[in-house]
């Protein structure tokens, strides 16, 4: 069995989106003194790769913690638009993927190839249309290999509300770039935080 991890590392250099929590990752007891070792850790609830809940946009929407377990693991299928130069992710390009009811889908576009060394403002987004038509297909569950689904500093929220709205729980900061077009088991797990609208998660791929 191979696993791919596309989760993005966690520590003090892990790029953050702009505005977001800093991550700081420090010693709290060290050795020998306590005899342990303790790390102490703030971040922000949208750090590297996370999940956000139908609460991050929506009032009243469902929380973490209410969002299935089952729809974070299962079959999936990544995508590949690495090669493709347009700045966002679009209907047109979805259609060509024949993108059915019930698939969660793994968007992988030239962010994975460019890599996730800092945070690049123009990084690639879901468009409001394809968002429309992922959520007019009725997808499980959308991720995408940006910390944002939506443009930077964009107007249209579409790319967060039409799946949202639909309890299309999205994954953002994945990492794709060993990842080739295909199917694969998922497994993305966020920590177990109740009441919030997201948290960081550790996902991987398991080849079928
Ligand atoms: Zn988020």
């Amino acid at each position: 069995m191979k696993i791919i991890d596309i989760s993005l590392p966690l520590n003090n250099q892990t790029p953050i989106y702009p505005e977001n929590v800093p991550l700081s990752v420090s010693m709290h007891h060290a050795m020998p003194k306590y005899s342990t070792q303790l790390s102490a850790i703030t971040f922000g609830s949208h750090t590297g790769t996370h999940i956000d809940a139908p609460a991050h946009c929506l009032v009243g929407g469902l929380t973490l913690d209410q969002i299935p377990l089952e729809t974070l693991i299962g079959p999936c299928r990544v995508l590949d638009f690495s090669q493709n130069q347009s700045e966002c992710v679009t209907q047109e390009m979805l259609q060509s993927k024949n993108v059915k009811k019930g698939e969660r889908v793994l968007l992988k576009t030239k962010n994975s190839i460019r890599g996730f060394k800092e945070f690049y403002k123009d990084f690639v987004y879901l468009d409001g249309d394809g968002a429309d038509y992922l959520a007019g297909l009725g997808v499980l569950l959308v991720g995408i290999d940006s910390l944002s689904i939506k443009k930077s500093g964009g107007p249209d929220s579409r790319p967060h509300t039409a799946l949202l709205s639909k309890n299309i729980p999205i994954i953002e900061g994945l990492n794709m770039s060993t990842v080739i077009e295909g199917e694969y088991k998922l497994i993305c797990l966020p920590l177990n935080f109740t009441g919030i609208e997201g948290a960081p998660a550790r996902a991987v791929l398991i080849e079928r």
